[in-house]
Order: structure tokens, then sequence, then C-alpha cells
């Protein structure tokens, strides 16, 4: 049967990113090269990857390379790789949908994005369209390296719908031919494609040629020395194996012989995707054997975590035939994930002691998976936990202080390290959980984030120091030279023998609301307190549980003591009103209740709260 000639509608979101790329985007137009050069270096990795795996394949002969050819009469830019090449339904699939999870997130902002964020467009996928920033046509002749395959021809002016036709005396690989916008008409000249492909490409791990004249020093930078590499190259590699259009963060370019022979350039970005609404990042290293590309975008060399760093890895120890499954629980590459773990995180600290502002910079940035990790990875959690950085009672607003600072301010007599939650630091200084610390004078850490109290509770402790959160129902504060709690020394405002009876009297009251009704030890300024007889989670861990778990679920139940300050005038007072005004001295008791809780970050029944507040206030008028 012979193939005809097909017409087919791209997919919605193509049409979508077509028109984008069409009508919206025509700062910066360069970039196309860069995504068809990539995608032809792509496709020349596969292609080495293929044979060395032993298939068969077609077309052995031809040399490994990307031809770019200028017709400046015809205004037509050729772009011909001998790389692994598509199948016609590789074609259909590739370059008539959007494959990727992250690109319609993309699309939606790309929608609304400014000039800059065209330079996004090789991170999601997509790169191929940006042909269409620069052609009125595309065509596309193509060539599977599979043997029994045949060549197919596509071709498309991006408005709608592409033909598919059987296409024969072609070469193994893919060529592009891009008939050139009239407004687009210097990209035929050979100077300014050389010009670009030296911008962007020079890193291309295979000759590329513009006009007859090979223009790219193949390089693998990370197998050379340091010593020889200027801070440009790094940058221009940076930004090609990132995609990137800024300098990187942070660099960390190491080599190790033993245990294994490894050669890795890892790039902190400036900029998280993830936090500016990009959806969960793919990971961004690749695996490299003497050069040669085992593994793009990794997902085995370096824990989830790390998701956020961009670089190569290359280890000589590496079976270069191995397949994208063994990688997975491959014993080598389980290694080399743990050395280049363990090599970052060192290099993160050298970073903090070595330039604290661009630490501070990281912080900011990357913080967040850090604590991912320190949740998520049991291996690595000691040195994670040297990286922390928390605000604290003794550190400015706004600046963060290392749990070891913490440790190196420690008071005699001290052993635990204290923290409490809030949702800033302003409500968290004003609470009631801080009021014992601050007239013992001692620090006390603000996990200002949900998931802190998770951290801290994964880690359990720190240089030995355990992690004890200030709403623990146990804490014991040590006794310090800067004074004693009223609680421990002055005469109460509610006599000793008063205080065991008002205890039960509002146990009675608040029923299941609560656990236990204790005197407290603790409370300076405040009347009450909630606290966490349980021990392990603390108020702000609870709250997320509570908001995470589905409607129509039991209960938690109260597992909450309430605690009383019996050197407060209201506690005193509310000991005498319920013997002269019962109801009046419950409700009392209730919104006392309440406010603690509010003060807990947890959640109160805001309509009965109201009802009652407006019934005590009516007494005042
Ligand atoms: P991405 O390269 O980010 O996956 P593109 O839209 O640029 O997205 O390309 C889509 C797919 O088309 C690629 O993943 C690849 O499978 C295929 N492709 C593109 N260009 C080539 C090429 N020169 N040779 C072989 N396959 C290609």
């Amino acid at each position: 049967m012979t193939e005809k000639t097909e017409t087919r509608e791209f997919q919605a979101e193509v049409k979508k990113m077509l028109d984008i790329v069409i009508h919206s985007l025509y700062t910066e137009r360069d970039i196309f090269l860069r995504e068809l050069v990539s995608n032809s270096a792509d496709a020349l990795e596969k292609f080495r990857h293929q044979r060395l795996m032993g298939d068969e394949v077609f077309d052995d002969h031809l040399s490994l390379g990307v031809t770019i050819d200028c017709d400046e009469k015809e205004h037509i830019l050729t772009i011909t790789d001998t790389g692994i090449g598509m199948s016609r339904e590789e074609l259909i699939a590739n370059l008539g949908t959007i494959a990727h999870s992250g690109s319609k997130t993309f699309l939606t902002t790309l929608a609304e994005a400014d000039r800059k964020e065209v330079n996004l467009i090789g991170q999601f996928g997509v790169g191929f369209y940006a042909a269409f920033m620069v052609a009125d046509e595309v065509v596309v002749q193509s060539r599977s390296y599979e043997k029994e395959e045949t060549g197919h021809e596509w071709r498309s002016d991006g408005t709608g719908s592409y033909t598919i036709s059987p296409s024969t005396g072609i070469h193994r690989g893919t060529r592009i031919i891009l008939k050139l916008k009239e407004d687009a008409q210097k990209y035929a000249e050979p100077e300014t494609i050389k010009r670009i492909i030296k911008q962007y490409s020079s890193f291309v791990p295979f000759p590329i040629k513009v006009s007859g004249d090979e223009i790219n020093t193949v390089q693998a930078l990370w197998t050379r020395n340091k010593n020889e590499i200027k801070a440009e190259e790094y940058n221009e590699f940076y930004k090609f194996v990132g995609t990137a259009v800024d300098e990187p963060l942070t660099r960390l370019h190491f080599s190790t012989d033993a245990p294994l022979a490894i050669h890795s350039l890892l790039f902190t970005p400036q900029e998280n995707f993830e936090s500016l609404g990009f959806g969960r990042m793919d990971p961004g290293v690749n695996l490299y054997c003497r050069k040669v590309l085992i593994e793009q975008h990794s997902k085995n060399i370096l824990p989830e975590w790390l998701r956020f760093l961009k670089g190569v890895v290359d280890c000589e120890d590496m079976p270069l035939n191995i397949s994208r499954q063994a990688l997975q629980d491959n014993a080598l590459v389980i290694k080399i994930n743990k050395i280049l773990t363990k090599r970052y995180l060192k290099h993160l600290e050298e970073v903090a002691k070595e330039s604290p502002e661009d630490y501070e910079k990281f912080w900011q940035t990357f913080g967040f998976f850090l604590k991912e990790g320190a949740t998520s990875d049991f291996l690595h959690r000691e040195a994670i936990a040297g990286l922390l950085r928390f605000e604290s009672s003794q550190s400015e607003p706004g600046k963060m202080i290392a749990l070891a600072e913490y440790v190196s301010r420690m008071k005699e007599g001290q052993t635990d390290i204290y923290y409490i939650n809030g949702p800033s630091r302003k409500a968290a200084e004003a609470s009631p959980y801080v009021e014992a610390f601050r007239k013992k004078d001692i620090e006390i850490l603000y996990t200002l984030e949900p998931i802190d109290d998770f951290v801290f509770s994964h880690l359990g402790e720190f240089d030995g120091k355990k992690l004890i959160s200030a709403d623990r129902a146990d804490l014991e504060l040590p006794e310090t030279a800067a004074g004693e709690l009223e609680s421990e020394g002055a005469t109460p405002a509610l006599a000793a023998d008063r205080q065991e009876g008002l205890s039960k009297w509002i146990k009675e009251i608040l029923g299941e609301g609560v656990k236990e009704v204790k005197v407290s030890h603790r409370l300076v300024d405040s009347p009450a307190i909630i606290v966490n007889p349980g021990g392990f989670m603390t108020s702000s861990m609870e709250r997320i549980m509570r908001a995470s778990r589905a409607e129509g679920q039991a209960d938690l139940g109260s597992s909450k003591n309430l605690e009383i300050n019996p050197s407060h005038p209201l506690i005193a007072g509310l000991d005498r009103l319920r013997e002269s005004d019962t109801d009046l001295a419950r409700d009392m008791v209730y919104q006392i209740h309440d406010n603690a809780m509010i003060q807990a970050g947890l959640l109160v029944e805001t309509r009965q709260m109201v009802e009652r507040n407006y019934r005590l206030l009516a007494r005042l008028v």
C-alpha cells in the first residue's frame, strides 16, 4: 500500500502555542536557532546511545553532526542532523502535540508574559515551535535510524494543520527547512547564524558546520582542569546546559578518583521556577560516561529534593550501554547519588561561610527544597540540618540564623533547642509561648512556615541537643541568671489553696474540649495558654493535619491541655466570679479557652464565639 499525503490538525494546545509564537513573541527571536540545534544535539546523543546499545542502525557510515546551510537568495535556512530521526508516528506525536506536563501551565503564563519569558520556551518542551517565530513555512524531512523504517516529510505554515507524506532518498536524521518570513531574512546570512551559534550553542558536543565552516569548539568543559576555565566559559556552559539566560547563583566543579572516577559540574540557578508557578520541576542534571550522554535530566543521580540543580555528571566507571530501567536501582548510580549529594551539601556550607550574602539569596530561593530534604531524606538530614536557617528572638527581624549559632549562645545549664511556630515573627513574639523565654533571657527560634515543625520533628535533635517546641506541656526551662518567673517565686494572685479547685471547675465546663486543665509555671502576662501533652505533634502540625483531612472523617478530638496563670488578675477574678455570677464566669472560661486556641494558631468555632463575645460586651453598656 502506498502512503499518500495526509493533512492533520494540530492538538488544541499546539495551536494556542503557535498562535502565541507567531503573533506575540517578536523579541529575542535568535533563540529559535538554539532550540532547533539543541533538538539536533539531543537526537545525535540518542542515536549514539542506541548504537552503543548494539542496535542495528540505518546509514551507519554518516558522521555525527549538524550542518546548517544558508540560502541568501531564496531566504531559506536549512538545519540538518544525522541523529536518531523520526518515524511517521514520531513526527505526528512530537510535532503535532505537546506532551510535557508543565506546558499547559506554561502556556497560560506565556499568554500574559513579558518579553523575557520567551526565553523559557526551551524549558517546557515546546522548543521546535519556536521555528515559526521566523518562518512562514517549516518543512521537516526525517528518516528514523531503525532499518525497517522509511522517510517522511512534514510540512506546515503553523496556522492549524500540517501535512505528512512519504519521502524517498533521505539520509538518517532530520532536516529542517525554514522558509523565512520577510522580516526575518537576516537568518539566511551565514554571519548571523555563526554569531548565534557561538552565543548559544558552543557547547554542543557535536560539530556544527555553517556554510561549510565548523564553528563550535567541541569540548566537555567538566573534564577540563578547573584552573584553565574562565568564569565566562562556565557561565556560557550554564546557559547551554540549563537553558538559562542569566548567570548561575553558585557553581561547583569537582572531580574524584575514588571510590568512583567522577567529573561533575553543578550549578545553582538564580530562580526557583516552582515558586513562579510553573509546577513541579524536572531534574536538570545530565549523566554522562566518558563524555557520552547516558541520561538527560536524570531522575536517578540526585535525590528529588535537589531537582533545582543544573549541570552534568560524568562517571567513567559507568557501563555505556546501561538501559534506562537499569539506571533506576543500579548500585553505581546510588553511589554517585550519595557522592554528589554530600559534595553539594558541603559546597553549600562553603558558600554560607565564604559568601553569606549568596547563601542568604540561596536560602530565600531554595530553602524550601532543603526542608523537603530534611523531612524525606534520612541519609542526609544531619548535613541538611546545618544548612537550615530560621529567625529567632535574638536575630534581627528578617535575618536568619543557623542552628549552630543558636547552640553557641545557649545558656549555662540549657540542654535543649527551643522553637515556636507562628504565622509571622510579630505574631510569634506576641504569643504567650515566648513569655517565659523573654523573662529568662533564653533564645527561641521562630518557625514561620508550615513545613518547619515537621522538619524539626523529623530531625529530633541537632548537635546532640533536643529540638523542643515551646507549646509542649512538659516544657521545663532551665534556671538562668536573668531571673525567675513570678509563678516560681512571688505570691500568686490566686491563692495556692484555690488553684486546684478552679482548675477542676474549668475542666468540668470545657469537658472534652480539653484534655486537662493545669496551673501554669510558664506564663508572665497572659492569663492562659494551650499546650500539647503528647509531645510529638505541635499545634502547627495539628492544624495542617486537620486541614488536609478529608471532610467527614472523624475528628481527632482534643489532645490539648489548658494552662492557667495563677498570677494573672483575670484568673483570680474568675475564681471569685464563679461563685457570684456563674453564667458570666462560664462565658469567661469559654472565651479564655478560645483566645488561647487562637494564639495557638488553632481554629475555634466562630459562631458561638462571636455570640458569646457580644454577650460579654453587652455587660459593659
Ligand atoms: P523538546 O525538545 O523540549 O522535547 P520540542 O517541541 O523541541 O520539545 O520537540 C519535540 C520532540 O520532537 C522532541 O522531544 C524529539 O523527540 C522530537 N524532535 C525534535 N527535533 C528533532 C530532531 N532534530 N531529531 C529527532 N527528533 C526531534
